[in-house]
């Protein structure tokens, strides 16, 4: 199968006819009419054996890096649009190749993002993703946070994390859950849209809840106070670890790919609100503050050292 048959087989069904997609895939470049507004551009590159495990499933790896970057979209508030894929394959298998593109186009489809262009080389598999998204509304910019504002998490947090450390034959029910947290993360589109101009910061957890409220604390120059056990974690993840070890992944475990927003104090009734009609789970998790740096904290005020590394292996 030669390279043009390839893409025209699994690549091009992810096209869209649209009004706004004057040329898609199959010319020299995509054409598009966004309309009026700004863009929103994102691009993540996963190298096989560095940001994913050798032998991953396919499907799994196609929708993981649409939901990475479609993460990185809702973090900025923006509608996702149309997506460009550069692919290095080493070599062609057809049954891999129609599942990474049925788990891409799955994802890709639920954000009303279309395929429009993109690369397809032969070397160590490699996906790159392009996102280009529209805004209408401010972006919530990781310099946007202020003394006062309220800080809050989407989801849960340390699912995926956790999921890393299962042993490849786990099967009870709670590992079954984890495991889908990591392979498939849910972009928090639809709670980033419903509350663009209410939100005056935001990141996604990529890194780990900790390290990207870092991000945010230093951008704007504050500090961030988080109270440990404000933090959502799933009940999946507290039976199979416990406790601590959960608290410890939901502090530094990365791969969540939930939203953290910061808040004005006289909205975070709206925001709550708005998530509650959606469906969303959406908590409270601390508050900024004059300063510099993140901090966790128990409930009385007390300062927490969060557990590193004790999350790595289970019991
Ligand atoms: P060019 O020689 O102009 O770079 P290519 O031969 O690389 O064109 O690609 C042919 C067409 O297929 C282009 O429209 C390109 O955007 C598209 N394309 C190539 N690889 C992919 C891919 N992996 N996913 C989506 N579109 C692709
Ligand atoms: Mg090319």
């Amino acid at each position: 199968m030669d390279e043009f048959a390839l893409i025209g087989r699994y690549f091009q069904p992810l096209g869209k006819r649209r009004a706004d997609i004057e040329c898609g895939i199959g010319d020299d470049c995509a054409v598009l009419e966004p309309g009026a507004g700004r863009l929103a551009v994102t691009v993540d590159t996963l190298v096989e054996g560095v940001h994913f495990r050798v032998g991953i499933r396919a499907a799994a790896l196609g929708y993981r890096a649409a939901a990475v970057s479609l993460s990185d979209l809702a973090a900025m508030a923006a509608q996702p649009r149309y997506a460009t894929l550069a692919l290095t394959l080493p070599r062609v298998d057809e049954d891999w190749l129609a599942d990474f593109a049925d788990g891409l186009g799955e994802a890709l489809d639920a954000a009303g993002c279309a395929l429009v262009g993109g690369d397809t080389t032969r070397g160590p598999l490699t996906v790159t993703l392009q996102l280009i998204g529209t805004l209408d509304g401010p972006a919530p910019v990781r310099a946007g946070a202020q003394p006062g504002d309220v800080v809050l998490v989407s989801g849960t947090l340390g699912d995926a994390h956790a999921a890393l450390s299962l042993p490849d034959d786990a099967e009870g029910d709670d590992d079954r859950y984890l495991r889908q947290r990591f392979e498939r993360p849910t972009p928090r589109i639809a709670l980033a849209r419903d509350l663009r101009g209410l939100v005056q910061a935001s990141i996604d957890v990529s890194d780990g809840l900790l390290a990207d409220l870092g991000h945010v604390a230093r951008a704007s120059g504050v500090a961030i106070a988080v109270e440990a056990e404000a933090l959502p974690l799933s009940p999946a993840l507290l039976r199979r670890c416990g406790r601590e070890r959960a608290l410890a992944a939901a502090v530094s475990g990365g791969d969540d790919y939930e939203l953290v927003l910061v808040v004005a104090a006289d909205r975070v009734a709206e925001v709550l609100a708005r998530a509650r009609v959606l469906g969303e789970r959406l908590s409270v998790i601390g508050e900024v503050r004059s300063g510099s740096g993140v901090a966790l904290y128990d409930a009385d005020g007390r300062a927490v050292t969060p557990a590193r590394g004790g999350y790595d292996h289970f019991a």
